[in-house]
C-alpha cells in the first residue's frame, strides 16, 4: 500500500486491502477471502482460502463446498495477515454473519457486510465496532422503512396457517433458503406448540442442517421430498426458496395458500406479486432508524455506502455535516424479486452439499440465478 492509498478500494473483483493483500467479500474467486457471511454476494465460490467466523463454518462450507479451504476466527479474535490486524465482530445477519475490522497503522475500517440490529434467534446479536471509515450496507435507507416488532410477524404467520388449516389449504412461506427461512422456524417454535408439522424445500433443507450442525436450535422439519404419499398437506407449513414461485414443485401439495418473508413487503406488499396471498414483512437488514444508529454508534469520521439507496443515506449524512460517499460494489442485500442473493454456485460434485436432492431440480439453483 503506497501512502495516500485507501486501506480499502474497490476492484474489478471485490474490496481489496492492498496492505494485507486479501479481500473483504469478493464477487470473484480471488486467493483470499474474508467472508462476512455466505449469501452468495458476498461469498463467491472458488477463492484459494476463506477466513470467516467459527459460527459462520457450516453455511459456508454448505455455499462454497466440501473442498474449500476454510479458515476460522471466534468473533473478536484478531489475525495479523501481512502486518494488517483483521478481527470478525457479529452482524446480527444470519448465522455467523461479521463486520470485518481491519486495522493497519493506526488507522481503523469497519466493513459492515449485511446487517440488522433486531435479536435473532438465530445468531449472534450486532455489536457496533468503532472505527474511522464505516463501509455500512443501506439496503432499506429510506424512511418509509420500519419494522413492525418481529414478534407480531410470526403471530401473523401462525394465524395465516391456522385459517388455512380450517380452509383445507396448505400454507407455503417463500423465504431465503439461507437466513431468513431458519429465523422463521425458530419464531414460530418460540411462540409454543406449532399448529402442525412443518415441511421444507431441499434448498432450505439443507441450510436447515447446517444451522442445526452449527448447535441452533431449530424446530422439527421434514424435507419434503421425503414426504410420505398420504401427507395431509393441509395441516402442515412448508417453507421454500422465493424460486418456486410459479413452478410445478408446488403441485403436489393441492389447494395451496402462498406468503412471502421479506422486508420488501413493507411497501410492495402481495400486490405486486400476483400470485402471493400474504406478505409477511421480516427483514435480515437494518430499517431506516436503526441504519442511523449503528452509523452513529461506530462513531466513524467517515461512511461509505454500498448497495441500496447509497446515495440517498450519504446525501442525508452529508446534510447533517457527515462526512459521506459512495462505495462501488456488486452486493445486493435483499431482493425484491424472485431471485436470491445466496445461491450457490459450485460445480456439482459427488460429496457436494446438495446432491442428496437431486431429486428435486429447484434445490441446485443455477450460476444464473448467482446474482452478484
Ligand atoms: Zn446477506
Amino acid at each position: 500500500m503506497t501512502s495516500g492509498e485507501p486501506l480499502l478500494q474497490t476492484t474489478d473483483v471485490g474490496l481489496y486491502c492492498s496492505a494485507g493483500d486479501f479481500h473483504v467479500d469478493p464477487w470473484r474467486p480471488v486467493p483470499r477471502a474474508i467472508v462476512t457471511h455466505a449469501h452468495a454476494d458476498h461469498a463467491c465460490w472458488g477463492c484459494g482460502r476463506y477466513l470467516t467466523s467459527f459460527e459462520g463454518r457450516t453455511v459456508l462450507r454448505a455455499r462454497v463446498g466440501e473442498a474449500a479451504e476454510i479458515q476460522t476466527l471466534p468473533y473478536g479474535e484478531s489475525q495479523d495477515i501481512n502486518g494488517v490486524r483483521v478481527s470478525l465482530h457479529p452482524a446480527g445477519h444470519i448465522l455467523g454473519s461479521s463486520q470485518v475490522r481491519v486495522e493497519y497503522r493506526g488507522e481503523v475500517w469497519v466493513v459492515s457486510g449485511d446487517y440488522k440490529t433486531e435479536p435473532d434467534l438465530t445468531c449472534a446479536p450486532f455489536e457496533p465496532v468503532r472505527g474511522h471509515t464505516f463501509i455500512s450496507e443501506s439496503t432499506f435507507g429510506l424512511p418509509i422503512y420500519r419494522w413492525q416488532p418481529q414478534s407480531e410477524v410470526f403471530d401473523e404467520i401462525l394465524g395465516w396457517w391456522r385459517s388455512n388449516q380450517e380452509a383445507g389449504k396448505a400454507s407455503l412461506v417463500m423465504a431465503y433458503a439461507l437466513g431468513k427461512s431458519q429465523r422463521v422456524l425458530a419464531g414460530l417454535a418460540a411462540k409454543g406448540e406449532l399448529p402442525g408439522p412443518i415441511y421444507t424445500h431441499g434448498a432450505v433443507e439443507v441450510i436447515t442442517r447446517a444451522y442445526r450442525e452449527a448447535g441452533v436450535d431449530l424446530p422439527p422439519t421434514t424435507y419434503a421430498g421425503q414426504a410420505e404419499k398420504k401427507t395431509d398437506w393441509s395441516r402442515a407449513l412448508i417453507i421454500a426458496p422465493p424460486s418456486v414461485q410459479g413452478t410445478p414443485w408446488l403441485r403436489k401439495f393441492g389447494p395451496i395458500s402462498t406468503g412471502f418473508a421479506s422486508g420488501w413487503m413493507r411497501i410492495r406488499g402481495p400486490r405486486r406479486r400476483k400470485a402471493v396471498d400474504r406478505g409477511f414483512v421480516l427483514s435480515d437488514h437494518v430499517d431506516w432508524p436503526s441504519l442511523l444508529a449503528a452509523i452513529d454508534a461506530t462513531g466513524a469520521e467517515r461512511v461509505l455506502l454500498t448497495h441500496g439507496y447509497t446515495s440517498i443515506v450519504a446525501r442525508w449524512l452529508q446534510e447533517r455535516g457527515r462526512d459521506a460517499g459512495v462505495i462501488a460494489t456488486r452486493y445486493t442485500g435483499e431482493r425484491d424479486d424472485a431471485s436470491e442473493p445466496e445461491a450457490p454456485a459450485p460445480p456439482a460434485s459427488a460429496d457436494g452439499p446438495t446432491l442428496a436432492f437431486q431429486d428435486e431440480p429447484e434445490a441446485q439453483v443455477s450460476t444464473d440465478e448467482a446474482t452478484a
